[in-house]
């Protein structure tokens, strides 16, 4: 597995692999690794000649300072764990090397960044949109691959894509879960024991609505999934939404033709969890 720091680097090495033939498969990550980041390494691994990830914690998708200093760096195990899992190439930037200049750039998703992350976290899929639009020039991959955990960061990436009009088909990988339910999260292990336990409530809350479905009205489940979370002292929700899997509208009715998708951003303490659920339609 080789390592690269500077851009100029990896993208005339991805450049000879490329007129080779070979098909090069993209895993953009911030680090602090886990069997989410894991199963997407595989799922490229599967369907591409090369992997390549990327490792680089992203100062302008951060709204929130302390969120961006408290983020967990563990760069040492990270290697090492991508190597033992076949990665072919990793990219690990520092500042300077992706943004040597501020970036100005101002992306536009209609109604999708109005909503949920980007509503409680503005500018935030912006600077997601500075960063993988700076990522696919560098590394130009024939598939990308994202998780449905970041729902809402796919459907915004997929739209990126096509607004560039970048010839990279965007793969999306199913949430991976603990023992217990908790989506796996970079941000899990700076839980305390006590939240660490009581998290396991938030996707526990989120299966039972699914079972709940149709049962009662969105605006109902709603409240009772927010209700049921809050009641647990632990834990604080911020949002829950049930929305159209296009649009990223709220639903109303689930008479309403398309995929509906709930989803939600809890607080535990100080850290803050998001996780979604897709409701059969
Ligand atoms: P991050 O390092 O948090 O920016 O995540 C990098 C990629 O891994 C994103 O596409 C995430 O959606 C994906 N990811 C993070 N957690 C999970 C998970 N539990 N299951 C599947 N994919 C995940």
């Amino acid at each position: 597995m080789e390592v690269f720091h500077h851009r100029r680097e990896i993208n005339q090495h991805i450049t000879s692999l490329k007129k080779e033939g070979k098909a090069i498969g993209f895993v953009p990550t911030m680090g602090a690794l886990h069997d989410g980041h894991i199963s997407l390494v595989h799922a490229s691994k599967q369907q591409n000649d090369i992997t390549v990830v990327s490792i680089f914690v992203n100062p302008t998708q951060f709204n929130n300072k302390e969120d961006l200093a408290k983020y967990p760096r563990t760069l040492q195990t990270d290697l090492p764990l991508l190597e033992k899992e076949g990665c072919d190439m990793v990219f690990v930037p520092d500042e300077k090397e992706m943004y040597p200049e501020p970036d100005l750039r101002v992306f536009s998703f209609g109604n999708l960044d109005k909503v949920m992350e980007g509503k409680y976290r503005p500018g935030h899929f912006n600077g997601i949109a500075q960063v993988v639009t700076k990522l696919i020039d560098i590394i130009s991959p024939h598939r990308a691959y994202f998780g449905f955990k970041d729902f809402q960061q796919l459907i915004v990436i997929k739209k990126l894509i096509d607004d560039c009009q970048y010839p990279v088909e965007i793969v999306s990988c199913p949430i991976v879960r603990e023992a217990d339910g908790l989506a796996m999260s970079s941000r899990n292990i700076r839980l305390s024991p006590e939240e660490r336990k009581h998290a396991a409530l938030i996707p526990k809350t989120l299966l039972r609505a699914k079972q709940t479905g149709t049962s009662v009205s969105p605006a109902r489940l709603k409240k009772a999934v927010t209700d049921t979370i809050n009641k647990d002292p632990h834990l604080q929700v911020e949002y829950f939404e049930i929305v159209d899997d296009k649009t990223l509208q709220p639903v109303n009715s689930w008479d309403q033709t398309g995929v509906k998708v709930g989803c939600i951003a809890v607080y535990a303490g100080n850290v803050r969890l998001i996780d979604n659920i897709t409701f059969n339609s």
